[in-house]
């Protein structure tokens, strides 16, 4: 999939949710579901692995939807990533970019110069 990138920088299209409905079937949905239970922990199921991506308008995976604190901060402050951000290198987003170096590369390009 085309790079779509997230508030934290992550790729979403990378992600096995990114428009699952259009390129999965529900057996391989469940399977990704099994993973992510085993990996993340929750409940997930084949319907729950779908997503638009990280800053579209529109269907997300659970954790993103609703539990990560880094995607609601950006959608708070109407940045289209991170990167865009007047408070880029806050600590929130940079206690997850330290574990995380693509991510991090991937907002340091943004950076507006
Ligand atoms: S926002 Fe969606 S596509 Fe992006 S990482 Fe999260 S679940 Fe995957
Ligand atoms: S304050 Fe930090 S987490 Fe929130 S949008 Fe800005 S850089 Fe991202």
């Amino acid at each position: 999939m085309a790079i779509d990138i997230a508030y934290c920088g992550l790729d979403c299209g990378a992600c096995p949710a990114f428009h699952a409905d259009e390129r999965l079937t529900m057996d391989e949905r469940a399977a990704v579901a099994v993973k992510w239970n085993a990996e993340f922990g929750g409940t997930h199921t084949a319907a729950d692995i779908n997503c638009v991506g990280c800053t579209h308008e529109g269907r997300h995976a659970p954790y993103c939807e609703s539990g990560c604190e880094i995607r609601t901060c950006g959608m708070a402050k109407h940045g289209a990533t991170c990167a865009e951000c007047a408070d880029y290198g806050c600590d929130m987003l940079a206690g997850f970019l330290a574990n995380v170096p693509d991510a991090k590369a991937n907002l340091e390009a943004r950076r507006p110069s």
